[in-house]
C-alpha cells in the first residue's frame, strides 16, 4: 500500500518579522529530526507568495541567495519525513496554489484519514492532482468553496477532512494555523522577542530563534494572524484531546515541551517506571543512542545502576546504499552504531531503547554487543509492544511487519537473542506522562483507534 506523504513532518509559521524566511529557516533546522526528506519555505511580501522547496536537509536546500529571494514579513515552512517510494520534488511542501482569491501556500503535519474518498470525489468532478499528498485535497476544497473570504474557506475545508492535522496557511497578507480536534500532533504558539509571532510543531524551534512560548494552539482551534493585530482565535471543532503518546516516546526532541510537558522529563519517567516494574541485576545501563538516552538515564537513576555510554553513534552517515548482502547490511549498522568495547567487555548490560518496530535494530545491537564481549544483554523498551500501525501521522509499517503484532515477548526475546527482554506496560506508560485519563492516543500500542 502506498504511504501518505504528510507523515511525521514539521511545520512552522513566522508572522510579522522582517527576517521571516530566515527565522523559518532556523526553526526548520531545529525541527529537522521530524523529517529529512525535503524542506521548503513560502514567504509573503503583501503582493505575492514566493516558494522554494527541494529534496534534502534544510541546510542543503537553502542558502543566502534563496533566503534573500524569500522576501516579506511572513513565512511558513515544512520538513518532510522520508517515506519509502516516492521522493519526487512535487511531494515537498509548502504546497502553493493560485486560485480565485489570490495565492496561498499550505504546510501540513499529519494524515487525513478520509483522503482517498475526498480525492476520488474531487477527481470525479474534474479536479486534476499533481502530487500524492493529502494536502492537495485541502487546496482543492478551499479553492472550490463558495465562501467569499479565505478564512471561511479554510473552515469549510478543514471541516471536510478527518484525521490528524497541524496546518499552517499563508496568503499574501495573512497567516493561519489550525489543529485537529484531537490535537494528535503538537503545535505551539510563541512570541518573537523583537516583534511578531511564531507557530511551530515543537518548542525547540522557539528556543533557537529567541521566541517565548505563549501556549499550545488548542485542539480544534484556528488562529488568524493579521498585521498589527493580536492573533484571533476561532473554535472550529469542539476539542477532544487525544495527543499522540508516541511523540513523547520517540518522536519529539527532548528539549521540547509538547502537550504541556517536557519531553525529556516524560522519557526519564518512562525509564524510571521501567526500572520499577522490570528490574534486573546488571553492571551498567546503556542507551541505544539517541532515542534511548533519556529513558536510560531514568532507568539508571531509579535503579542506582551505573549509566554508561556503551554504544557510539555516528551522526554523519546520511543515506547508505550498501544493502545487497548480509555482510554489507551488518557493516551498515556498524557505520551508525559501534560498541565501546572496553566499557562493555565482560559486563552484564541493560540496554534501553524507546521502541522495537520490526526488531531489526535490537537484534543487530544484541549481536554487536555480544561480539564485543558483553556477558549478558538485557533489553528494556521504554514503551509497550508496538502492535498496530498508525493512521494519524507516525510512520509505522503494516501490521504484518510489526514484530510484536506477530510474536510473544518471549519469542521476540529469542529472535533478538537477548538474555532478557521487557517492555513498559500501558499503565506504566500513562503513569509516566501523568495521565490517568484518556487524553492520549495509544493506538500503536493498543489498537484502540479514535477515528
Ligand atoms: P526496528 O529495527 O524496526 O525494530 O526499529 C526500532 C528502532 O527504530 C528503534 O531504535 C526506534 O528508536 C526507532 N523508531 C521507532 N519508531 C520509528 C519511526 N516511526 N521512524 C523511525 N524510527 C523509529
Amino acid at each position: 500500500m502506498r504511504k501518505n506523504l504528510n507523515e511525521k513532518c514539521a511545520v512552522v509559521g513566522i508572522f510579522g518579522h522582517k527576517e521571516a524566511s530566515r527565522l523559518a529557516y532556523f526553526s526548520l533546522h531545529a525541527l529537522q529530526h521530524r523529517g529529512q526528506e525535503a524542506a521548503g519555505i513560502s514567504s509573503a511580501d503583501g503582493k505575492t507568495v514566493h516558494t522554494i522547496k527541494d529534496k534534502g536537509l534544510v541546510t542543503h536546500v537553502f542558502n543566502e541567495d534563496k533566503l534573500a529571494a524569500l522576501s516579506g514579513n511572513n513565512a511558513i515552512g515544512h520538513t518532510r519525513y522520508s517515506t519509502a517510494g516516492n521522493d519526487s520534488i512535487l511531494d515537498a511542501q509548502p504546497v502553493f496554489a493560485r486560485y480565485d482569491l489570490g495565492e496561498m501556500a499550505i504546510a501540513h503535519n499529519g494524515n487525513f484519514t478520509n483522503a482517498k474518498e475526498i480525492r476520488r470525489s474531487l477527481i470525479k468532478k474534474g479536479a486534476i492532482f499533481q502530487t500524492f499528498m493529502d494536502t492537495e485535497n485541502l487546496i482543492h476544497l478551499i479553492a472550490k468553496s463558495n465562501q467569499d473570504h479565505l478564512v471561511d474557506r479554510i473552515i469549510d475545508g478543514v471541516k471536510k477532512v478527518e484525521g490528524a492535522f497541524s496546518l499552517v496557511f499563508l496568503s499574501r497578507t495573512k497567516m493561519f494555523a489550525v489543529r485537529d480536534r484531537f490535537g494528535f500532533r503538537p503545535l505551539s504558539l510563541g512570541r518573537i522577542s523583537n516583534g511578531g509571532y511564531v507557530v511551530a510543531s515543537e518548542t525547540c524551534a522557539f528556543d533557537l530563534i529567541g521566541a517565548k512560548f505563549i501556549r499550545d494552539v488548542e485542539p480544534g482551534e484556528l488562529l488568524i494572524f493579521e498585521k498589527d493585530k493580536a492573533p484571533k482565535s476561532i473554535k472550529i471543532f469542539e476539542p477532544s484531546p487525544k495527543h499522540c503518546i508516541f511523540e513523547y516516546v520517540y518522536f519529539a526532541r527532548p528539549d521540547s515541551h509538547i502537550f504541556g510537558k517536557s519531553v525529556y522529563q516524560m522519557r526519564k519517567n518512562m525509564g524510571a517506571e521501567l526500572s520499577k516494574i522490570k528490574p534486573v541485576a546488571a553492571d551498567m545501563v546503556i542507551p541505544v543512542p539517541d532515542g534511548g538516552v533519556p529513558a536510560a538515564i531514568g532507568y539508571a537513576q531509579q535503579s542506582g545502576i551505573a549509566y554508561e555510554m556503551g554504544i557510539m553513534r555516528n551522526h554523519y552517515i546520511g543515506r547508505t546504499f550498501i544493502e545487497p548482502t548480509q555482510e554489507m547490511r551488518d557493516l551498515k549498522v556498524k557505520m551508525k552504531l559501534s560498541p565501546m568495547t572496553e566499557t562493555i567487555s565482560g559486563k552484564s548490560i541493560i540496554v534501553v531503547d524507546d521502541s522495537i518496530v520490526r526488531g531489526t535494530t535490537s537484534r543487530r545491537i544484541v549481536k554487536m554487543l555480544k561480539e564485543a564481549g558483553a556477558k549478558e544483554v538485557h533489553m528494556r523498551i521504554s514503551s509497550p509492544p508496538t502492535t498496530d500501525p498508525c493512521f494519524y501521522g507516525v510512520d509505522t509499517p503494516q501490521k504484518d511487519k510489526l514484530i510484536a503484532a506477530n510474536m510473544s515477548v518471549d519469542d521476540i526475546c529469542s529472535f533478538i537473542e537477548a538474555d532478557s527482554l521487557a517492555y513498559l506496560s500501558e499503565e506504566a506508560l500513562l503513569a509516566s506522562v501523568g495521565a490517568d485519563d484518556d487524553r492520549y492516543c495509544t493506538a500503536c500500542f493498543t489498537g484502540k483507534y479514535i477515528v
